[in-house]
């Protein structure tokens, strides 16, 4: 995450100046509300070979391969905690299960531009905050010896809107997880934070690796944020994107202690909650990375990143 404190007006216009490049040359379309947008074959294009970068990086390493709805079962999404931590990014389904009598009153609301989507109940589904999310509640309840590992992918939902493109509502993070004991996971997430490095400076990317900190809201989130940063559990690959005045977040690697382990009831061989850790790769945002670096037009990009991304 970006942190800014003051409004920067330099950011601000670069941002806009890069979003405007992006429609201009098709890569991505307005998708009618800040942060949505349509994927042209060349963005999709450059997105999958990010994402077999990313996967070479794993091979025989990465654990069988799960690809994710952009739904998650509502249960396993409360058992995220992402209600008490990140109220203000969550999104949740509504659905239609009225009469006819109710349809009708949708319709007259809908027509009368009111609110239709008060005739909607919740669903059983909420969308995905975080590609990890959908793995847990499939574990077996106690994780072998050596922890388990996966590869996985899948779309994520953040509600803040934003004219800033690597801000988008919808996206998708291609990650390495681990589940096992402590020393399972932290070695997992450091190896994987130099391996993710290596990976996109290989794509001819200017790149770090910093201490960071989720967004946790309100009172309680500024204590969460503090501790994270103090038992550094998070760190972010960062680069230019949409401006030059702040680095962006492209990649992050996170320990989760036993947050999911003890919220997912996983046990570790060793009798104690199991510990959690992974590593994901911002698919659209190191695209948008790739295009800030090296322009609009990937037939022109340095051979050796056309090579690494379409071999
Ligand atoms: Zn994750």
């Amino acid at each position: 995450m970006a942190q800014e404190t003051v409004p920067d007006e330099v950011a601000q216009t670069e941002r806009a100046a890069f979003r405007a490049e992006l429609l201009a040359s098709g890569m991505l379309i307005d998708g009618g509300v800040d942060g949505l947008y349509q994927r042209s074959g060349a963005f999709e294009r450059i997105v999958r070979g990010v994402e077999a970068v990313a996967s070479q990086a794993g091979a025989g390493i990465g654990g069988p391969q799960r690809y994710f709805s952009p739904l998650m079962a509502k249960a396993a999404f409360e058992r995220t905690d992402y209600l008490r931590s990140f109220p203000d990014l969550i999104g949740a389904i509504g659905v239609f299960r009225g009469t006819d009598a109710d349809h009708t009153a949708l319709l007259r609301a809908a027509h009368a531009g009111e609110d239709w989507t008060a005739f909607l109940t919740p669903a059983d589904v909420a969308l995905c905050s975080a590609a990890c999310h959908s793995l847990y509640s499939t574990l077996p309840a106690t994780i072998p010896e050596g922890g388990l590992r996966y590869e996985v992918q899948g779309y994520c939902f953040r509600h803040e809107p934003s004219i800033d493109p690597v801000r988008m509502q919808s996206f998708r993070m291609h990650e390495f997880v681990c589940v096992g004991e402590a020393e399972d996971a932290v070695t997992h997430r450091n190896a994987w934070l130099e391996r993710g490095l290596e990976v996109l400076a290989g794509l001819g990317l200017d790149v770090q690796a910093e201490e960071a900190n989720d967004p946790f809201f309100g009172r309680a989130g500024r204590m969460l944020a503090a501790n994270q940063r103090e038992m550094t559990l998070k760190f972010e690959i960062t680069s230019p994107v949409s401006t030059s005045q702040v680095r962006t977040a492209i990649a992050s690697a996170n320990y989760h202690e036993s947050h999911f382990g003890g919220t997912f009831g996983l046990t570790a061989i060793d009798g104690g909650v199991a510990h959690s850790s992974c590593f994901g790769f911002g698919l659209e945002r190191i695209c948008l990375a790739l295009l800030a670096r090296h322009g609009m037009n990937p037939d022109q990009w340095p051979e050796s990143v056309r090579s690494a991304l379409w071999r």
